[in-house]
């Protein structure tokens, strides 16, 4: 992963002291880490670097604090049950414009920066698409200049590690504090109490009135902040992420203690580290656990503690609060944060109902990453009530209020009343957290055109009739500093001598390159830079696999969370039929072509786990096959993570985005590939059709069945076996996976696996193949010929600017959270 970034010119255009640097390393390395110089070890060395740098961000850091604080401004509050942040050093340093000063200054104590950057842990708190959205507005907010805190969990175990053994996904824990955290500040000081279960009391006063409730849980917990500065570009504005861990109230029962009960006394201890150990590793699905809720519930109640404190110090009471906060529900994870506002309100600070409501539904906006029905959290009404029973109180009524309007309007049918209800009646009688988000926020935002339009016309079609002008559209973004200027310093270089530096500060300025993409010379340069890229990778996977690679293949790339919507297993499906191919004709002309895949599946989705296994058998039986003269390669990649997409991207020559349309809420992956001048072979799912609108019709190879036209085969009960009848190409692979070409010691393994593509096809891989397979053929030709291939991807690059997450953030806060931007 060695790479050099480049860096912003210096501020005030004095060069730093690289002597300076160089001797406060060896400062830091004395006197907070306690090494000479002689003993360092690389991980000390990364330490002394990381602090050095940091105390430059401290300046900033607390003069972007003191200003947010004196201008008494709106803020904005960001609250992520995930953070998927990768590496920070990198980040930091360009963003402040000392990488080649800090390269320099380690050099100079004969330390390779790239080697001790690649030690940094690559902090999984997420698990894939959303976190990471997360983490590219966290960065996107600083750049921008909007005063924002980011809200989340600090979980001592990120997403798990994965590792492949025999094909199969092992999952390993992660342990990515193990060297200490050298970014973040805990904060003693700033600790709020979180309770649950217990009850709730009435308070009446003298002639009998109900004056207010008082919830007295049995359970409290301690929420400590650990706060890590988020660098914006340029060094503009330092944000603050601040994460909450857990801690016993009273760390150690000291009655039981006394009493020689020394396990019993620490149950309490064990208790507090079970609530923030561990990050739900279920992406797109509800995690039904009594721990999850807790977790929900114990950073939405610290955060929001943590807001109102905050604005009680420069304010006189919470009335104020929606002019000067906006707080952001990163999905329904932190929807409960909506009736724990409510009840501070009403039980603490004395609101009556009608305020109450009225200050929190001008507080909160929402936005929505699924429509998958699995993915809906819903809570039975059993759990909620007994974990937070005054909070099952403030939801019946908002529930109250809510039927009511409904009922009030003639044209609700009792059918749509149910829908828009936050309680689930039918059977088991659940909360519903969507609509809880839905109602509790001035604003619901979709995260593509095409996702927001679907949100009107399913899951929120009754609340959006009941509030018509509260769903609005917000294309998801990607940071640019990380997913080009860092991540591809050879891009970088060619574009700065090509259009000058201006795109780094502008992005909107990379059209500038349309104008070269059908240069020779430019493309020529293009595409050398790709080659590198691409030997950097082929370099990686010789040491971490051992498979020989040729980097003048075409690199097709499939790299993201293993879901059955995502369907990579139409991709190893195609890669088995163009397996048969070019066995049954080794007298064409093939093109090589190396598949990549990488991706983590949650521990417990079956049949996402399985299509890992696959991948891992077609490579060991293609990849050893000499019939096929190293023309196809296949390559599963263990442990994806930001680090590795990082690397990955920047060599790849297509990217696949090939989900079921209407399934895709946005990706972002999609975006990071066009970025970075591949080519894409998508369905018109997601942010796909925006990429599509962007880079031009002519620009990208789409294929496959609309969103409407997949609703309504699933609605119909389309026929998979007659379609896989029709197919030669597809039925002779689907034939060779059930039969057990690839799986000899277990030939029955994936005969359950294809036998649903023919029983209900769900996900219309088999109806999709024939046009996905002429796709791939019509990329083939493409590639053939060079100059139209690479006059396409310049111009990808070129054309996708608008998915910057400086765009998006913008569009938020102009359009949603009302502050300046
Ligand atoms: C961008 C990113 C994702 C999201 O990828 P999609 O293709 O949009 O699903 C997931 N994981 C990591 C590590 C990423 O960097």
């Amino acid at each position: 992963m060695a790479k050099t970034s480049p860096s912003p010119k210096p501020a005030a255009a004095k060069q730093v002291d690289v002597l300076k640097l160089a001797a406060e390393i060896i400062e830091c390395l004395k006197y907070r880490v306690g090494k000479e110089p002689s003993v360092a070890t690389r991980h000390d060395w990364l330490t002394a670097s990381i602090k050095v740098v940091r105390d430059r961000v401290i300046d900033r850091w607390i003069d972007s604090t003191r200003r947010a604080y004196d201008q008494n401004g709106k803020r904005v509050y960001y609250l992520s049950m995930e953070f998927l942040i990768g590496r920070l050093m990198r980040d930091a340093f360009s963003n402040l414009g000392l990488m080649d000063s800090m390269r320099e200054a380690l050099a100079i104590h004969d330390v390779d920066i790239d080697i001790i950057a690649a030690l940094e842990p690559d902090a999984a708190l997420g698990n894939g698409g959303l976190g990471r959205l997360a983490a590219c507005f966290m960065e996107s907010m600083a750049s921008v200049d909007i005063p924002a805190h980011g809200y989340g969990i600090r979980y001592v175990h990120g997403l798990f590690r994965q590792e492949i053994h025999d094909g199969w996904q092992v999952e390993l824990p992660e342990t990515w504090l193990e060297h200490g955290n050298p970014w973040e500040f805990e904060r003693r000081e700033g600790a709020y109490e979180v309770g649950f279960g217990g009850k709730v009391a009435s308070i009446t006063s003298k002639d009998g009135r109900l004056e207010r409730h008082v919830w007295k849980p049995n359970e409290r917990f301690l929420a400590v902040a650990f706060d890590t500065p988020v660098v914006g570009w340029r060094g503009k504005r330092v944000n603050t992420l601040r994460l909450w861990s857990a801690m016993p109230v009273d760390p150690i029962l000291l009655d039981a203690f006394n009493a020689g009960d020394h396990i019993g006394a620490l149950r309490e201890s064990n208790k507090a580290e079970a609530l923030t150990r561990v990050l739900y590793p279920a992406d797109s699905h509800q995690a039904g656990q009594e721990l999850r809720l807790r977790q929900e519930y114990f950073f939405s109640a610290a955060s929001i503690q943590d807001i109102v404190r905050r604005h009680l110090s420069q304010n006189e009471s919470l009335s104020s609060l929606p002019e000067k906060a906006a707080i952001h529900l990163n999905d329904t994870h932190p929807a409960i944060a909506v009736a724990e506002l409510m009840r501070l309100l009403m039980d603490v600070h004395g609101h009556d109902f009608d305020e109450a409501w009225h200050i929190t539904r001008h507080t909160f906006a929402y936005t929505n990453h699924t429509l998958l029905p699995e993915a809906l959290e819903s809570w039975p009404v059993p759990l909620f009530e007994r974990l937070l029973p005054r909070h099952m109180q403030i939801i019946y009524a908002i529930n109250a209020e809510i039927l009511l309007k409904a009922r009030s309007s003639d044209d609700f049918t009792e059918d749509q009343v149910r829908s828009i209800s936050l309680i689930h009646e039918d059977g088991e009688r659940r909360v519903r957290m969507g609509n809880l988000a839905f109602v509790g926020a001035f604003s619901v935002n979709g995260v593509s055109a095409l996702h927001t339009d679907l949100m009107k016309e399913t899951v929120f079609a009754d609340l959006h009739k009941l509030y018509p002008n509260r769903i609005n559209n917000k294309t998801n973004g990607i940071t640019p500093r990380r997913w080009l200027l860092q991540c591809n310093p050879g891009l970088v270089g060619l574009l700065r001598e090509t259009i000058g530096d201006r795109f780094m500060d502008d992005i909107d300025a990379l059209r500038d390159l349309d104008a070269y993409a059908d240069d020779t010379a430019f493309q020529e340069r293009f595409a050398a830079v790709k080659r590198a890229n691409k030997e950097q990778l082929v370099g990686l996977v010789a040491d971490r696999m051992g498979i020989r690679l040729d980097p003048s293949a075409l690199f097709d790339v499939q790299i993201k969370r293993i879901h059955e919507y995502k369907r990579q297993l139409l991709n190893i499906i195609e890669t088995v039929a163009l397996y048969d191919q070019i066995r049954s004709r080794p007298e064409k002309d093939w093109l090589p072509r190396v598949k990549f895949f990488a991706g983590k599946a949650a521990p417990s989705y079956h049949n996402a786990k399985l299509i890992i296994k696959l991948a891992n058998d077609v490579a060991r039986v293609i990849n050893s096959d000499p019939s096929v003269r190293g023309l196809l390669k296949v390559v599963f990649l263990p442990n994806y993570n930001v680090s590795m997409a990082e690397v990955i991207i920047p060599a790849a020559d297509l990217s696949e985005q090939i989900s079921t349309a209407g399934l895709e809420a946005s990706g972002t992956g999609n975006m990071k590939f066009a970025l970075n001048g591949a080519l894409t072979i998508g369905t018109l799912d997601g942010a796909n059709v925006e990429i599509r609108e962007c880079v031009g019709d002519e620009n990208i190879v789409i294929f496959g069945l609309k969103a409407d036209e997949v609703a309504a085969r699933r609605a119909e009960g389309h026929n998979p076996r007659a379609v896989i009848e029709a197919s030669q190409e597809l039925r002779q692979a689907l034939e060779a996976i059930s039969s057990g070409v690839f799986s000899p010691d277990q030939p029955d393994l994936y005969k359950d696996l294809i036998g649903g593509l023919y029983e209900h096809d769900w996900f219309m891989v088999a109806v999709d193949f024939d046009s996905y397979a002429d796709a791939q053929r019509r990329v083939d030709g493409i590639w053939r010929e060079s100059p139209r291939w690479y006059g396409m991807t310049i111009r990808n690059t070129a054309r996708v600017g608008w998915f910057s997450s400086d765009r998006t953030i913008r569009q938020y806060a102009n359009e949603i959270w009302k502050v300046p931007a």
